[in-house]
């Protein structure tokens, strides 16, 4: 694949795809007899021209002193280092609002047998089905338990593609409320996770529902009956992990953010790239810290794997935290909830006197911190400086793109409110000053 950028512009992980994208995707061809997927190399061309002022820039002045800044459109691709954090604080600012405060999480998760997992990975059709038949499974283990109190669950589900090596291992998180709503509308705590169960339903479920979404399709004749022998191999069921959480569910939430929506490595993780060769390390939970080298276009390979369907939602919600659900019931036990977050309160000022530290915790609990300030810190890159000066005050004035030209620009569309700004050099404008407000807005 050929840019124009100068060379030390592009980090090392965009050099690697940058040099062996042409033979990552010939070796593909040849291997599959088709070109690899599209939305593969959307995304490639995307990452490589992310924050390329050729492609599309926003220009920015400086009203202290005057100096002009532009920064480069981001790209926005999964496959981007620095663009995937926008959807992690996509589903965290989300997962804040859906998940019911005050109310102890479990995480669960379901895994299946090596040999299914090909195709599981094969459609993205077969990929919902694997979610929605795991959180079947978790809605029919807790209503079974009370079967009079039919009690429902809240889960978020998260889609995981890769193990920890960057190998192919579709698996799924779910972050499930120990405490539900029954059939009279009233609160109740759940601390039923019975594995053995569950093992055996989510088995049930996976298996049922694969084999209804491959009739008629092209895997029908060759998984109708391997899917089915799956009983009889596996007779205690597929592997579940039911883990009461003892820290904030918010820890919880954004490590599994974190990790379905990046690369399956970070950039500090390559050690070394000769041209040819790549090194990586890696942590192994069972050998811990692994490091391994491999080629560059079997490490494209094992990187891009892992990008999800254009379009398909990792992160899901069901139960009570569904969305046509949710609202409801929220108003309905805000009582309970409120209740629920006092105790919750309680408990933390009590272990942290206990544990005689300091509190980081009730960042879980408080409310008034829901905004997840100290959750989001993190990811946020800081506002935008003065290159010169250092100021914070640092106004918008050009939009351009390489496709629409000038979109915006300030003294042109007459905003020219700042004193300084007339002596700006005018340039051509091709739109009108609302697309670019809604355009400033999606930064
Ligand atoms: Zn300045
Ligand atoms: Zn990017």
């Amino acid at each position: 694949m050929a840019t124009d950028r100068p060379f030390e512009e592009l980090n090392l992980w965009q050099r690697i795809f940058l040099e062996n994208w042409d033979k990552f995707a010939a070796d593909y061809r040849q291997e599959h007899g088709e070109s690899a997927p599209a939305h593969w190399q959307e995304n490639v061309e995307r990452m490589l021209s992310c924050g390329d002022i050729r492609e599309g820039y926003y220009e920015y002045y400086c009203q202290d002193c005057g100096a002009m800044k532009k920064v480069g459109f981001t790209c926005k691709s999964r496959l981007c280092l620095r663009c995937f954090k926008v959807t992690v604080d996509e589903w965290l600012n989300q997962a804040k609002k859906v998940l019911f405060e005050g109310v102890v999480h479990r995480q669960v998760v379901l895994t299946v047998p090596k040999v299914i997992r090909p195709l599981i990975l094969a459609d993205e059709d077969f990929l919902k089905v694997y979610m929605d038949a795991g959180a079947k499974a978790v809605k029919e283990l807790v209503e079974e338990w009370r079967r009079k109190k039919k009690i429902r669950v809240g889960i978020m589900a998260v889609l995981q593609l890769h193990g920890r090596a960057g190998n192919q291992n579709p698996h799924l998180h779910f972050v499930v409320s120990e405490g539900g709503i029954d059939k009279d509308k009233t609160w109740r705590e759940v601390n039923y996770f019975d594995t053995k169960k569950l093992r055996k339903k989510w088995q049930y479920h996976v298996i049922t529902a694969l084999r209804k979404a491959i009739m008629g399709t092209e895997y029908e004749t060759e998984w109708h009956g391997k899917l089915g022998s799956m009983f009889r191999q596996y007779p205690t069921g597929f592997d579940c992990d039911c883990m009461p959480e003892s820290g904030p569910v918010e820890r919880l939430v954004v490590y599994l953010c974190k990790y379905v929506s990046s690369p399956p490595i970070s950039i500090r993780r390559i050690e070394g790239y000769d041209g040819q060769n790549v090194t990586y390390r890696y942590e192994d939970h069972l050998k811990g810290p692994m490091t391994e080298t491999i080629s560059a276009v079997e490490f494209i390979g094992r990187m891009i794997r892992h990008l999800p369907p254009k379009g398909f939602r990792m992160v899901r919600y069901y139960g009570i935290y569904a969305r046509p659900i949710r609202e409801k019931i929220h108003a309905l036990v805000a009582g309970a909830l409120k209740a629920l977050v006092k105790r919750a309160e309680a408990m933390v000022q009590y272990f942290v006197k206990k544990l005689g530290r300091s509190s980081d915790t009730p960042a879980s609990v408080d409310g008034a911190d829901r905004s997840g300030s100290k959750v989001t810190e993190q990811f946020s890159k800081g506002p935008l400086r003065c290159p010169e000066c250092g100021s914070v005050k640092m106004l918008l004035v050009r939009i351009w793109s390489k496709e629409a030209g000038m979109i915006y620009d300030i003294v042109k569309d007459g905003k020219n409110l700042v004193s300084g700004l007339g002596s700006l050099p005018m340039t051509k404008t091709e739109n009108g000053g609302q697309t670019c407000c809604q355009m400033a807005l999606a930064i």
